[in-house]
């Protein structure tokens, strides 16, 4: 069982949270003027890494609040949690 700290709640079971997919896609700022490809890039294609990977989860038991993980996607070792709007942690930026 995977265990997750929300940055509000703290640490609680994974049977807590919502998966939301792979972090930091943003949404094209003119949809209309992208290619049938282009939209589906956006849409569909995703990394898919085996290792490290960042993701958005919510706790949907909790606080229902939003936020980034980094998550080995081999081992589930949870390596940050970072909230919406920030850099994951340790990526320089
Ligand atoms: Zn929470």
């Amino acid at each position: 069982m995977l265990e997750i700290t929300c940055p509000w709640c703290g640490p609680r079971d994974e049977t807590e949270f919502d998966y939301g997919g792979e972090a930091h896609i943003d949404r094209p700022k003119d949809p209309d003027k992208l290619t049938d490809e282009a939209w589906a890039e956006y849409l569909f294609m995703r990394k898919n890494p085996k290792g490290p990977h960042l993701e958005r989860w919510m706790h949907a038991c909790g606080c229902r609040r939003w936020f980034n993980v980094r998550r080995d996607t081999f081992t589930h070792e949870i390596t940050a949690v970072y909230r919406m709007g920030e850099k994951p942690p340790g990526d320089g930026a």
